[in-house]
């Protein structure tokens, strides 16, 4: 499994908390409170504290409980109000491609394989450099702290200009660098992909905040033995990856006249599935498929969104969660949504599974909530780390606010975060124990020019494709 070198500091860290827990006396100092707001911590017994209050030194939540209790034990250097507010862990993005940003409404109203061929690949082709990858990543990053979004699943080209630009942002990120079969703008050859993906492994292997994968970016645009090599590259170090799946009927019928298999099957006789993938989609996969899937280990990303705008269809998500195969949310980039707001993607999850089973019950707000916080840490592996507000994981916490005419009033602060809270809401963003916005002013970007310089790009791809 990925991560296993983090683990051990982990695991000290909670002996840590425990040994101050037990202290008494005065209120010991710590770097951050946030404190007063209804905490809805997604923890195993989904407790909801009114009048609730987070402890946070460093990188790491000391103490979850009502604001009384964590004021008498802790006084916090920094303070945050939560008064009428939701405090909740921090949204996991399970799959975007951050720097598509930039392409936001340049092709819509196609299905996938027209609009990634005739648009975005060669879009792609023209316009993807390492400036693209850095301005595109700002603009995301600067969306996804405003909309509550701490940790996103990426896969793009020049990976490790997304990784930086990530890491100077303060978001956590799960990222991989792309490999395909035809040139792209960083490699030639998918050799060239494979070396390029293992650099960035080796350098940002061992990072706070950033945790490299291998991406290769579907069954449909590789062949076998460079499916083969990227799996066992991420094996050989350890670390995720990720993978489109099973996302349209095209593709089923590719690998059907290709390999006389589904797309699941056709990489399952590769011995491709295994703990640490992360596929995205999952929309055509059988029953049986999703059981093979579970005993696989492998996490699922579910992109409601996408699937739903370029009309790929309906994924079998209650047949994954009734299966318990880990289950996360995704955006998709965000030229195929799109914007990159995880709060409208619990929503529409929500809606269209209960649309598509004529069941109301299906998929309530407080599954759609699981799935995007402690549901996509599992289907990325962290869940020891993050996707809930408990003592020992790591301090991602966003507060939203419930103010609004449209939230009231408010009887259940979870129906609320799924069925009327948008990102826009968001007032405060923590990221591994860090201020990343306060009051809905970003603190780690400069915000007017992220903008200015987004649509400076702008200009040069609408050039570009004419
Ligand atoms: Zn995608």
């Amino acid at each position: 499994m990925p991560f296993m070198g983090r683990l051990p500091a982990f695991a000290a860290l909670v002996c840590a908390c425990g040994v101050v827990l037990s202290g008494q006396g005065a209120p010991r100092q710590v770097s951050l409170l946030i404190t007063g707001g209804t905490v809805v911590t997604v923890d195993a017994n989904r407790r909801v504290i009114p009048n609730g209050a987070v402890a946070i030194d460093g990188t790491d939540i000391l103490a979850v409980d009502t604001a009384e209790a964590v004021g008498r034990q802790f006084r916090g250097t920094e303070t945050i109000d939560a008064t009428d507010q939701i405090v909740l862990p921090g949204l996991i993005n399970t799959h975007t491609h951050a720097p598509m940003v930039l392409y936001r409404g340049l092709a819509d109203d196609l299905a996938l394989m027209e609009w990634l061929n005739r648009y975005i690949f060669p879009a792609e082709a023209k316009t993807v450099s390492p400036e693209f990858v850095r301005a595109g990543t700002r603009l995301a990053a600067l969306e996804m702290i405003q909309s509550g979004t701490t940790t996103f699943a990426d896969m793009y080209y020049f990976e490790e200009e997304v990784a930086r630009e990530t890491k100077t942002a303060g978001l956590r990120g799960v990222l991989g660098q792309t490999i395909i079969q035809f040139p792209v703008p960083d490699a030639k050859t998918p050799a060239e992909g494979l070396a390029r993906a293992e650099a960035f492994i080796r350098r940002f292997k061992d990072d706070a905040l950033i945790t490299p994968a291998v991406a290769p970016h579907a069954m449909y645009t590789l062949d076998g033995p460079t499916l083969k090599a990227a799996r066992e590259l991420s094996r050989q170090y350890g670390v995720p990856t990720l993978i489109h799946l099973a996302e349209t009927r095209d593709e089923i019928q590719a690998a059907q006249e290709r390999f006389a298999l589904s797309p699941t099957a056709y990489l399952e006789s590769l011995g491709f599935w295994g703990p640490g993938v992360l596929a995205a989609h999952g929309v055509w996969v059988s029953e049986s498929e999703i059981a093979l899937l579970k005993q696989r280990g492998v996490g699922v990303s579910h992109n409601p969104e996408s699937n739903m705008k370029l009309a790929s269809g309906v994924a079998p998500v209650t047949g994954y969660l009734r299966a318990g195969v880990p289950t996360g949310l995704g955006t998709d980039g965000a030229a195929s949504n799109n914007d990159m707001d995880m709060f409208e993607a619990m929503r529409v999850a929500s809606l269209l599974h209960k649309l598509q089973t004529a069941d109301p019950r299906v998929l309530g707000a407080a599954t759609a909530l699981e799935m995007a916080t402690v549901g996509g840490a599992r289907a990325l592996g962290m869940d020891r780390l993050i996707g809930s507000l408990e003592r020992g994981k790591l301090a991602d916490v966003i507060v939203v606010s419930t103010t609004a005419a449209r939230q009231t009033p408010m009887y259940e602060p979870v129906s609320h975060l799924v069925y009327t809270t948008r990102g826009d809401d968001v007032r405060h963003t923590v990221v591994n124990g860090r201020v990343l916005m306060r009051d809905r002013k970003v603190l780690t970007l400069d915000a007017t020019a992220v903008l200015s310089e987004a649509s400076g790009w702008a200009e040069k791809v609408r050039a570009a494709v004419k």
